[in-house]
This record gives structure tokens, sequence and C-alpha cells, in this order.
């Protein structure tokens, strides 16, 4: 049933079955929290739809540029509605950015919210629209919600929308550094969502909370729709704030917790994380980046819940492979879970399409209805990605074993080349966090004129003042793993760089290293 949904389909479908249950629940920082009902939701939605139909037509491409606000989320369904196509741009965006966004995505209108973080949104949208007059329309979500009430314009039928049909173009760029659109349809949206709460056990009216930023799948599909595809609730925080998160937790007894690994160890270094009442709590999900098996142990301690990992990336609507709550500590410590429903996936030799061994390493792809329609209006990168047999190419590295559970061990891009040699990070990393005097670790491969790359580690000490030296380290890798591995030189990380996920920017890393802007150890 869920394949022949769209978005809006789906709106629909829930607004019927449960007019009066709470479907969207906004929450920002010294403000009451706004609730709209199934029926509230959908009426709203279909207003939007009919604002935006005087103004675009189907099909027509426009940007959202804004946090988590409840605006972002009537545009969301009310785009659905009138089969046009949402940009999701990350907020964190600098004027370059989003200039090019709206450029190579063709949007011809740019939503946006007055400020975030200080930034002057409106000033830097309306600028960067000064410059692009195939942008004819500009939404201020501070005033939108009035001009859609007022609208009283005549009611136009609303198009036929495929489930197939495109419905976001998200960027992908935040860990790796290029920019491409990955363009989603609405099948795959909804069945990724669904999915994923199947496997988490996410209960039939369910309460969802989270912080992660709606311009990201892993918002304003898996928790957005996936909440609507269980009849439940979504709780989404205007943006991510330790106590209004545990707030909006407590107050709306949620059911269930996502957020990135950073998100996770943001809420439990909360100085009163313990005396909120989390107790409704069940399940809390992370993934997007490595999640530490630390984590995991600390996140079922801590939240009296049981946790599940997911795997994914944006091309793929975006999760595919899931440890279910009922996995043992170790599966979910060490694994990604198994395969969704109707997802396949493959590990095959890097860079080719040959299967690798049941426990052998490769690159991780996968097929199935989640897939992205391609990258939009870039037919190489689309065709380096999907291959003639559909199977998209992750540029992940992973195990499969043979009963079927994934572990995803680094990144091809990732990989250090030393010397002809390949160098996979993570072991690394994993053995450096092992040291008493380590808070983590990340290692790199910088240019090298004799080896081509040489290995780097950059590493944030427990204790600034008494930071482990970089022969203690070498010592440490050197005993555990082969020669080559070792790092040669060694650096203080001081504030790491990270995206609007919180996930990790190894290229800026290599960027500063080659800079010279990072501190030496010891
Ligand atoms: P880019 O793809 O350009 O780096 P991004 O990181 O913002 O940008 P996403 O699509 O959100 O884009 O990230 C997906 C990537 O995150 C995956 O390809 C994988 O490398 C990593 N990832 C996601 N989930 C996990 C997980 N559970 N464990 C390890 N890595 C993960």
């Amino acid at each position: 049933k869920i394949l022949d949904l769209t978005a809006g389909d789906l709106l629909r479908e829930v607004a019927a079955a449960e007019p009066d249950r709470a479907a969207l629940i906004a929450r920002a920082p010294g403000r009451p929290a706004q609730v709209w009902t199934y029926t509230e939701l959908l009426a709203d939605a279909e207003k939007a739809a009919q604002w935006l139909l005087t103004r675009f037509r189907p099909g027509e491409h426009v940007t959202v540029w804004a946090p988590n606000v409840p605006e972002w989320i009537l545009l969301q369904y009310g785009a659905a509605l009138a089969g046009l196509v949402l940009v999701t741009a990350n907020p964190a965006l600098r004027a370059g950015e989003l200039e090019y966004v709206l450029r190579q995505s063709k949007s011809v209108g740019i939503a946006y919210s007055d400020s975030f973080r200080g930034t002057d949104m409106a000033a830097i949208a309306e600028q960067v629209r000064e410059k692009l007059p195939q942008v004819r329309e500009a939404i201020r979500f501070e005033t939108w919600y009035a001009e859609i009430q007022a609208f009283d314009g005549p009611a136009q039928p609303l198009p036929d929308v495929e489930p197939t049909a495109a419905a976001q173009l998200q960027y992908t760029s935040g860990t790796t550094g290029f920019p491409k659109g990955a363009l989603l349809h609405h099948r795959g949206l909804i069945t990724a969502a669904a999915y994923v709460h199947e496997r988490a056990q996410f209960p039939r009216h369910g309460v969802w909370a989270t912080a992660l930023p709606l311009f990201h799948t892993a918002a304003c599909g898996m928790s957005v729709l996936g909440t609507a595809t269980s009849h439940g609730t979504i709780v989404i925080c205007q943006l991510f704030d330790p106590t209004l998160v545990l707030t909006a937790l407590q107050e709306h007894r949620a059911d269930l917790y996502a957020g990135v690994p950073a998100m996770m160890l943001g809420l439990l270094a909360h100085p009163e994380f313990d005396s909120f009442d989390l107790s409704s709590v069940k399940v809390t999900i992370s993934g997007g980046d490595a999640v530490p098996p630390e984590l995991v142990r600390e996140a079922e301690r801590r939240f009296r819940a049981r946790f599940s990992t997911v795997y994914g990336q944006t091309e793929l609507s975006p999760i595919i492979a899931q440890t279910s709550p009922d996995d043992t500590l170790e599966d979910k410590c060490g694994t990604v879970g198994r395969p969704l429903p109707n997802v396949e996936i493959s590990v095959v030799e890097p860079g080719g399409e040959e299967p690798v061994a049941i426990g052998a390493q490769g690159e991780i792809c996968a097929r199935g209805y989640q897939a992205m329609l391609g990258y939009f209006d870039m037919p190489e990168q689309t065709a380096e990605t999907i291959d003639a047999h559909g199977w998209v190419h992750t540029g992940d590295l992973g195990v499969l074993d043979e009963r079927g559970y994934l572990r995803v061990t680094g990144r091809i891009k990732d990989m250090i080349i030393r010397g002809g040699e390949n160098i996979y990070p993570r072991e690394i990393e994993a053995v450096l966090a092992d040291h008493p005097r380590v808070a983590s670790a990340v290692v790199v491969g910088v240019p090298d004129q004799q080896w081509g790359e040489i290995v780097a580690a950059i590493i944030t000490p427990t204790d600034p003042a008494n930071p482990p030296t970089g022969q203690e380290l070498h010592g440490l890798v050197r005993s555990r793993l082969a020669p080559a591995k070792a790092p040669r030189d060694w650096y203080l990380a001081g504030q790491l760089p990270t995206n609007a996920m919180g996930k990790l920017q190894k290229f800026l890393l290599r960027e500063r290293i080659t800079e010279q802007a990072l501190d030496r150890l010891p």
C-alpha cells in the first residue's frame, strides 16, 4: 500500500483516519509548543498548495532554506500536493553556497526564515535572489502563514502526482565537499521511512521527537513522513539545544528519540540529564556517521531504552540498513544491522561490480525503490554512481556476514594509499581511542612527495593540559597494527570541523594540515 502513495496522499489518508490526533508539534526555545492535528495540517497544506499553484507550475523546483520551523513542513506537504519539487537547503549554507544550490537546481522560488543562529538569512536570500533572475518568487516564512490563511483565490484542482515523481532535491556534500543534488521520489522517501519505523518497533500512534535538521531526508523523510505512516506525532525542535530537546521528550512523552551520534552525545552530556523524566522513551536511534560502541551502551543505560543503529546515505532516501532493538548488544555495537525490506545490499570490489566473498571488505552497493532518480543535471556523476544494473555505489566500505548483517568499515574517499598500500583510517582510529589519555582520534591521509600520501592523526586529548606524546601513540599503533599504518605526523585537534548534522568533515581537516593550521603533538 505505501508503495502507491505520494506525501500528499499519505497526509490525506491519515487525516481521514485520525482527524483529531496531533500530527505536528513544533518546539522553539522560550516559546510554547505549537500543535497541529492531522485535520489542521491537511487544511494548511491544502491552502499552501493553492497559494503555491498561483505562483508555480507542477514540476518546478522551489528551494527551502530555513531551520526547523513548522512552516517548513507546511511547505513540504503543500509542495507535494502541488506537485512541486522541494530543494532542501542546509540553513548553515553561506551566500555563495546558497547561490550554487539555487542556480544548479534551477529553482524558481526560495522560501526562507528571517534569521538563524545570528545570521540574517533574509538579507542573504534577497541578495542572492537579485543575482539570479530565474528565482521569480520569495516566500518569507515569518509572514507566509498569515498569507496562506488569508488566501481567497479561486481553488484550483490539485494535480495528479505519481508516487515515483520527484519530490525532493537534496544536496549532499557535507563531508566530502562536492555538492551534488540527489533527486528523490515520493515512493523512495515513504518506504524508507515506513521501514525504519517498523524496524525500530515504533508504536502505532507513537511520538517521535528530533532536532535533526529538516533539510536532511533523515528528518523530513524518515522522521516526518515516517510518523505519518505510523499515524503518530512528530515533534520537531527548532535547533539542537539539549535542554530544548530533553524538555520536548519529557513534555510530549516521546516514544523515540532520533539523532546523529553528536546529538546523542550532546543529550547524554547535559548536566541535568538524569533529572528529566524520559520514562516514555522506548527506543533511541542514531547513525548517519560511525556510532561508537560506548555510545550504544551509554544510551541504553542512561535512557533505559533500547538502541537501534541506522545506516544509509542521501542517495538512498536515506536509510538502507538498521539494527533491531532486539539485536544483541554485540550486533548493535559492531554492525549496522540487516537491510531494510525491499532493499538489496551487495558488497563489491571497490571500483568494480563483482561481489566479494562473504566476510570480505568491499564497496557497499544498494538497489531498490529507495534509490535516487539521479543527481540532478549531472549525468556523468549519476552514471558513476548508479551502474547499469541499478546498483547505487555508496562509496562506503563494508563487510557482510553470513547472517546478512552489515558492518561499515570506512569510506573509499577516506582510504589512504601510502606507497600503493591501502590503509583504512577507522582501524587506526579505533586503536588510538583505546589510549586512556585520548578522547578521540581522527586519521587522514595527507599528500607526500615520496609516498603519495602519508598517515596523519589528529588527537583530542582527555586532558588538554596533559596530552599523550606522538611517540607514545606511535608505539601503541605499532604494537597492534602493521608498521605502514602507524601515523607519521601527529596533531592536536582544537575545534573539529563538522557539518550541520554534526558530522566530521575530514576534507577540511586535510586542508588545515596542508595549510599548517594545526598544532603538533609534543
Ligand atoms: P557526503 O555524502 O557528500 O559526504 P553527507 O555525509 O552530508 O555528505 P549523507 O548522505 O548524510 O551525506 O551521509 C551518508 C554517509 O554517512 C554514508 O555514505 C556513510 O559514509 C556515513 N554513514 C551513515 N550512517 C552510518 C553508520 N551508521 N555508520 C557509519 N557511517 C555511516
